[in-house]
């Protein structure tokens, strides 16, 4: 079977030379969108996606802050912060990087950010306006996935899409988005978790199968049904002595496993990554257009 890889590499280009003409129009109104990126504690994984958000934003023309935490912050210290970047003008989005340290409440530090500026898309108001139809921003990475279906020409109408993973990340609203009506939704969802009996019948019942678990490799040949779009969320590093590293990226999907027997696939890396960040910069460059709007 002929299999056609859906890079986000490509897809995310068109959506940026967009991004970028409205940037364009924000600075004739004199308006330069603005992130800030809050990182409490030095998790490796963490530095590297706000380093690659901050060079992002630098290709873009969006001024971006990223504020350094240390991780025996207090939850007070990092609410005040909070605060600063509610009231902050030049500030039209910004996102706390997730995980927290234990004795942060998480949930207490998401509700305390103005939803106008969630660009992350995670304080309960966007959420919930998500999921009645009726959303601001896009959580990235559900969005990203959406754009890419769409934009390969992937139609999800009347589909069976197995999404596996409840993430409050990715999973739930994933599912939320795939069942939304309209272009890019239409589809009847099934939503599988480590808890699910019988994953692999559920699995290879799918049309279009999206996975993030954070298992490397773990979805193999039999556990899919033949011709699947595959969407491939995971990014784990493995062991990988004939790399120069040592180590490589790889996907949730056995990719070199099931390619052969898919009608299309996400690579990794270079598949749902750069959509992530794409859709986070469309909501930085959205929170900007609205505050121009309200102060109309
Ligand atoms: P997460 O918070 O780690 O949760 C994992 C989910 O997978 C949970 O719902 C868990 O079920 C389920 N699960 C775990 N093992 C399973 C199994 N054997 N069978 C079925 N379900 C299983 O997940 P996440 O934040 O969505 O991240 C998952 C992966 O995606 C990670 O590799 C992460 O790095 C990657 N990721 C990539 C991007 C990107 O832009 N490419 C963005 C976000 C995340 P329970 O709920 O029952 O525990």
């Amino acid at each position: 079977m002929t299999c056609s890889l859906i890079k986000g590499t490509d897809i995310s280009a068109g959506i940026y030379d967009e991004i970028r003409d409205r940037i364009a129009k924000l600075r004739e109104c004199g308006v330069v969108p603005g992130l800030a990126a809050v990182m409490v504690g030095n998790d490796p994984a963490s530095q590297v996606y706000v380093k690659a958000k901050e060079k992002k934003c630098a290709e873009l023309g969006i001024r971006s802050e990223m504020i350094y935490l240390s991780d025996n912050i207090t939850e007070e210290h990092l609410l005040s912060k909070i605060k600063q970047l509610n009231e902050d003008k030049m500030i039209h989005g910004y996102l706390i990087q997730l995980p927290l340290p234990d004795h942060i409440d998480t949930d207490k530090i998401i509700n305390a950010i103005d939803p106008k500026k969630d660009v992350d898309c995670f304080h309960p108001e966007n959420v919930g306006r998500m999921l009645v139809g009726d959303h601001v921003f896009l959580p990235a990475t559900p969005g990203g996935v959406q754009q890419m279906l769409i934009r390969s020409g992937i139609s999800t109408e009347g589909k069976h899409i197995v999404v596996v993973g409840r993430s409050n990340i990715v999973g739930k609203p994933m599912a939320a988005l795939m069942m939304q009506r309209g272009i890019g939704g239409d589809a009847t969802v099934t939503v599988v978790h480590s808890k699910s009996k019988n994953l692999s019948e559920i699995t290879r019942q799918a049309d279009i199968l999206i996975v993030s678990i954070g298992k490397p490799l773990y979805i193999k040949k039999d556990m899919i049904k033949e011709g699947a779009v595959i969407i491939d969320v995971g990014v784990n590093r493995i062991d990988d002595p004939d790399s120069p590293k040592g180590t490589r990226l790889v996907g949730d999907v056995d990719f070199d496993d099931i390619k052969d027997h898919v009608s299309a696939i996400t690579p990794v890396p270079g598949g749902v990554g750069p959509m992530t960040i794409c859709t986070l910069m469309d909501n930085v460059v959205k929170a900007a257009e609205l505050s121009i709007q309200a102060q109309k």
